[in-house]
């Protein structure tokens, strides 16, 4: 039984990127005769927008996206946000502990950025210096009382998956991975191990998201392994760039779903333009997203990002 997901977190409005991934997600699930699962990401409470928990589902409703297990209806693996399932991440932790495939890290932040030779921006990798510079500072941190972040440690390995718009890939564990960030010694659990364990538990087949994700993927893959689950499949969908070719953000205000529909676009005309943009129709014209699941086939999704223009924002608004 094909089982997808769509994970939001909640630290501001939907854009039109995330309805792009929402409805491809929410197509490739219904196409498949799957259950559709709506899960809030809300582990990072310092980035949480209040109003947007159930402001986001209500957006995704007026789309013509509907879930058969969610924060709103419940379902058999509730709870369905991050922040209310601590006790299962606290289980799995324990588990790999007691496998003793985790370890105190007390480099902070500042350390690893100045011990890696990455450029600023890039991913810090935690790599052998880092694990050396570790061992030599632990026993003092650990006398002062210090609390430690936790690492899985990782071995060295190949990590192969097939992703579903992108193709074949493969990279090393050790040099693209390192050893994965658990949990912070503030207790917050990292995004990766949270998500993993959730999708797990809650029999999710297969993984539609927003290719800013991609590089997460071979984490996320070596953690399967390691808590003993067996990898969904994944499907990276391209962003949406703004018509001055910029990323969209949740946070920085990109066209969102709400601005749209407050402003009186109609539901139809966002779902046939990002129909269109996905190469599922060969110009924007309005569609429910229900009228075009017969039209939906994830192998037309090319794995370019698809450049909103003036000319698309105009179709948009001119109604
Ligand atoms: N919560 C993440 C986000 O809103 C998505 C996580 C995922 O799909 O794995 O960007």
């Amino acid at each position: 039984m094909y089982r997808g997901r769509f994970a939001p977190s909640p630290t501001g409005w939907l854009h039109l990127g995330n309805a792009r991934t929402a409805l491809t997600s929410w197509w490739r699930a219904r196409t498949n005769s799957g259950k559709f699962v709506l899960r809030i990401d809300d582990l990072d409470d310092s980035r949480t927008v209040p109003e947007t928990i159930l402001g986001n589902l209500d957006e995704l409703r007026w789309l013509g996206i509907d879930w058969d297990e969610g924060p709103d209806i419940g379902g058999p693996n509730a709870p369905y946000r991050q922040s209310q399932r601590n006790d299962r991440y606290e289980a799995a932790l324990q588990l790999l502990k007691s496998n003793g495939l985790t370890f105190p890290c007390f480099l902070s932040r500042k350390d690893l950025r100045a011990l890696s030779s990455a450029p600023h921006g890039q991913p810090i990798l935690y790599g052998a210096t880092e694990r050396q510079a570790n061992s030599l500072i632990s026993p003092q941190k650990i006398l002062s009382g210090k609390l430690p972040n936790t690492r899985l440690r990782i071995s060295d390995s190949i990590v192969s998956f097939m992703d579903v718009i992108a193709g074949k890939q493969s990279v090393s564990a050790m040099e693209r991975v390192g050893d994965i960030l658990i949990r912070r010694a503030d207790g917050a659990w990292a995004y990766h191990f949270a998500t993993v364990l959730d999708d797990t538990a809650m029999g999710i087949t297969e993984v539609v998201r927003g290719d800013d994700l991609f590089s997460s993927t071979p984490t996320q893959i070596i953690l399967y392994k390691e808590l003993g689950g067996m990898p969904p499949l994944f499907a990276h969908v391209p962003l949406v760039r703004t018509a001055e070719g910029k990323r969209m953000s949740k946070r920085t205000g990109s066209l969102t779903l709400r601005s749209l529909r407050q402003a009186g676009v109609p539901a139809n005309r966002i779902v046939g333009l990002l129909s269109f943009s996905l190469g599922l129709i060969e110009k924007p014209k309005p569609v429910s997203a229900i009228d075009l699941l017969p039209y939906f086939d994830i192998n037309r999704i090319k794995p370019q990002p698809f450049s909103l223009s003036d000319a698309h924002l105009t179709w948009l608004t001119t109604f």
